[in-house]
């Protein structure tokens, strides 16, 4: 195990990313609690929705990346959250990019990393993306067909292509072997076209679907590796001499039935024993682990109605309220609160995932709630569509408009997934640093 850093080499790093940072940072003691943040914030001014992204967690999150597999260097997956900032921190820490496209090639290159340390780990890329990418120094691009294999030898001969695979990722929260990965009956024709083509193939690269659920889904697609390694060999190639472990490690602790730490745990002497040190490089594209936590998103409530939930002749109806005291007081009010962001922007798992998003009220300076009462509560976003909505029947005191409610692990897939629709932007993003 390597030694975590000390407190003043983290701060060193930190201040020479944050000098080449455009935007400001409020430090802050590791202590605080994140609502006395937000509510610092709220009383500058914010008045809608905003994110606050703690730097010093992506920070700690990296250390512990390096601390617990010494020996896998990470390419944090850009497409989890393009952030500026976070790109150029992870970079001065000395972590490598996983990117997708041009533009991700592109804001990578702009933070001032350089095209060796980017991975194209996206097996079916637009000709003109390749071109630009090999252009750039970027030299290891994932592939998993014969089409791509073509591209790549017709592009450039300087490419280090890396074989994507499939894994039994069925369990996952986001299974991706369905539209990515070679099939083992595949492997073999795809390495006898490199060979056949003079593409270098470098090694192999899987991805055990994001927010992985089972430490068995990377021990599998572990020893799928070694025997493709193996099988190259035998069909007479270089030696392979790279493994690319993908991401899929959980964002926070609860988030999965499995941890980071039994992740690493289960897999780091299954590499050891399987790719010797000397001979294989082992990288991974974490994504979620690095950003979910780091990210806290305060909502504004922008509308609200109240009714009752009665029942007549067995028949389930809704009725008027005017949330007036006695309302209050009657056991079957519910409530529904419109706030100003939903899943056309930062909760799009909501649909496409099914994820759930638990909201927390937050006391602005405005109004105090009355944490004696809790109603059974719908939380739609602002967009005028009926499936724009984060949580149904869950229980929240009688809030006001203008008050807030706030959505703690929202750094991964939120902000990159998010859509215009109606007009609604993304929040703001305030930068601090809690160490
Ligand atoms: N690498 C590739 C090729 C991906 O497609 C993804 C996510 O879709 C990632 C890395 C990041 O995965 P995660 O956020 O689960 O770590």
């Amino acid at each position: 195990c390597v030694e975590l850093p000390k407190t003043s080499d983290i701060m060193d790093c930190l201040a020479n990313s944050l000098y080449r940072c455009p935007e400001p940072v409020l430090q802050v003691s590791a202590w605080t609690p994140i609502e006395s943040v937000l509510g610092d914030f709220i009383q500058k001014g914010e008045e809608s929705a905003f994110y606050v992204v703690d730097l010093g967690s992506v920070i700690m999150k990296y250390f512990e990346f390096v601390r617990q597999l010494p020996r896998i260097k990470p390419h944090y997956a850009v497409k989890c959250n393009p952030d500026e900032q976070i790109i150029r921190i992870l970079a001065e820490l000395g972590c490598n990019f996983d990117c997708a496209s041009k533009a991700e090639i592109s804001l990578v290159n702009s933070c001032g990393v350089s095209g060796e340390r980017i991975i194209y780990a996206n097996p079916c890329k637009p000709e003109s993306h390749l071109r630009y990418a090999v252009e750039h120094g970027v030299d290891w691009v994932t592939f998993d067909n014969k089409d791509e294999l073509e591209k790549i030898s017709r592009v450039s001969s300087k490419i280090r292509a890396v074989l994507r695979i499939a894994t039994e990722d069925h369990e996952s929260l986001c299974p991706l072997s369905s539209k990515f990965g070679a099939l083992p009956d595949e492997v073999m024709e795809l390495l006898l076209l490199a060979k056949h083509l003079g593409v270098h193939v470098e090694g192999v690269a899987f991805h055990v679907g994001s927010g992985c659920r089972s430490v068995q889904t990377y021990i599998r697609a572990l020893y799928q590796s070694r025997e493709i390694f193996n099988l190259a060999e035998d069909l007479g190639m270089e030696p392979f001499h790279l493994l690319d472990i993908g991401g899929g490690f959980p964002g926070f602790d609860g988030e999965s039935p499995i941890t980071f730490y039994d992740i690493c745990c289960g897999i780091r002497d299954t590499i050891d024993c399987l790719f010797p040190v000397d001979q294989v490089k082992v990288i991974a594209e974490p994504g979620r682990y690095f950003v979910s936590s780091a990210f806290t998103l305060a909502t504004r409530i922008i509308a609200r109605r109240f009714r009752t939930q009665i029942q007549e002749a067995g028949v389930s109806r809704l009725k008027a309220s005017f949330c007036l005291q006695e309302d209050i007081s009657h056991s079957d009010l519910v409530a529904d609160y419109y706030i100003d962001d939903g899943v056309y922007g930062s909760f799009r798992d909501v649909v496409s995932l099914g994820v759930t998003f638990y909201p927390k009220t937050f006391i602005s300076s405005h109004a105090v709630i009355d944490y004696s009462r809790f109603v059974r509560s719908c939380v739609f976003g602002p967009t005028c569509d009926s499936i724009d909505c984060i949580i149904r029947n869950y229980p929240l005191p009688i809030l006001e408009v203008g008050d807030w409610l706030y959505f703690t692990n929202m750094g991964a897939y939120t902000v990159s997934l998010a859509s215009c629709f109606n007009g609604f932007s993304c929040p703001n993003i305030k930068y601090i640093c809690a160490l």
